[in-house]
């Protein structure tokens, strides 16, 4: 079965990893540090914040923003479920914002008139978490206009996009959000095994995530000074922390991030011009505003030049050995969101788009030969 994503480990990544577990310190070491700079000089941020996990950074930056119970998030219903947890995971309520049909991203447009109803009941959100799907950012500029309206604070769940780029910025830059959050889950562009990175332009906000990513604990300002074992607990945090041997591999992954990127851009060009003439509708992986990090290829059927269901083309590739996923299972239609009060009809352009999707294979180890058996499983499982 071709894979719908696989990483790419190198020698290199692999000697950066064993260096690290002949040293000192395989955790809270100079290894963490050190990635969190690399990101940050890589994205063009001031300040990086390295975890465990995007869900972790996701959780911690909602928590540094102020979230809390009383509280409101909003997100795309497009996401992995993470997306929306953070809000839950600080008691506050989490509602969702409909698709842009043409990328899968939140509709600008929808959000205006959402936040235009919200405004009018009193019920606008403190956190908007825009997703760029597949890597491709959102309307950052959009939605930073509507933000400096309206006062909600912008996290950009990057989790697909690391590599992307928006106007002459690297997305991670922060220039129209508070926070950006990357993922290094095996499957994303890059990868550390499991982690997360939390950047951002605001160094007390990188102040208070650094905290909560470590108990809550400080050993700097502290009230009291009992002597030279001292720390402080100050406020409820977690362990959050990313160990040094998945930093060095970090650090040894995002020297090559720039050719994982290329390498995808070629595959979907590929794609393309493989497949312009099946009834597919191809995923946007850059305008003149913008470049995908190209985590994921969505392509979605053409139901109306389609004899078979999106089931049965599903399941035909499967059998023919091509491993597509779909991204995503719309979140208010998980039974949890149900049980929450949302209902099938709420978002339709996310119900619309989940009926059609298919994730293609796409890594950069992906062959000439992988891609001709991906485009022969699609023609025979489309005829
Ligand atoms: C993968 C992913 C996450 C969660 O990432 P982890 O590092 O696995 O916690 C969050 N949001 C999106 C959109 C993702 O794709």
């Amino acid at each position: 079965m071709i894979p719908y994503g696989r990483q790419d480990i190198s020698d290199a990544d692999i000697e950066a990893v064993v260096e690290v577990l002949k040293s000192d310190f395989l955790t809270q070491g100079e290894q963490v540090p050190r990635f969190e700079q690399a990101v940050c000089n890589y994205v063009g941020a001031s300040h990086g914040v390295a975890v465990n996990s995007a869900t972790s950074a996701l959780h911690i930056a909602c928590l540094a923003l102020g979230l809390g119970p009383g509280g409101r998030l909003w997100t795309t219903p497009v996401s992995f479920v993470a997306s929306a947890n953070c809000g839950l995971y600080c008691g506050a309520e989490v509602d969702f914002v409909d698709i842009e049909p043409a990328t899968g991203n939140l509709s600008v447009e929808a959000l205006a008139t959402k936040l235009e109803a919200a405004s009018a009941d009193g019920t606008l959100p403190d956190i908007l978490v825009p997703v760029h799907l597949g890597g491709l950012p959102c309307d950052m500029a959009g939605i930073a206009r509507l933000a400096a309206k309206y006062g909600y604070k912008v996290i950009e769940d990057a989790s697909h996009a690391i590599g992307g780029s928006y106007g002459d910025k690297k997305v991670g830059a922060c220039q129209h959000s508070d926070i950006a959050v990357f993922s290094f889950h095996p499957v994303k562009t890059m990868t550390t095994g499991e982690g997360g990175l939390a950047v951002t332009g605001d160094s007390a906000l990188a102040e208070r995530m650094r905290q909560l990513r470590s108990h809550g604990i400080v050993r700097t300002e502290m009230t009291r000074d009992d002597g030279p074992w001292y720390y402080e607990q100050q406020a409820l945090g977690f362990n959050y922390r990313m160990t040094d041997i998945l930093a060095a591999l970090g650090v040894s992954q995002l020297s090559r991030l720039d050719s994982f990127v290329k390498a995808r851009h070629r595959i979907a060009n590929t794609y393309h011009s493989r497949l312009k003439d099946l009834p597919l509708k191809l995923p946007v992986v850059a305008d003149a505003s913008r470049t995908s990090g190209l985590h994921l290829y969505v392509v979605r059927l053409d139901l109306e030049r389609v004899n078979r269901t999106h089931r049965e083309v599903f399941e035909s590739l499967r059998e023919r050995g091509v491993g597509v996923n779909l991204h995503y299972i719309p979140i208010h239609l998980q039974p949890y969101y149900a049980q929450l009060g949302f209902n099938r009809g709420d978002f339709p352009n996310a119900e619309a788009w989940y009926g059609e999707a298919i994730t293609l294979p796409m890594y950069p180890g992906l062959t000439d030969e992988d891609i001709d058996a991906v485009v022969s499983a699609l023609e025979a499982s489309l005829s």
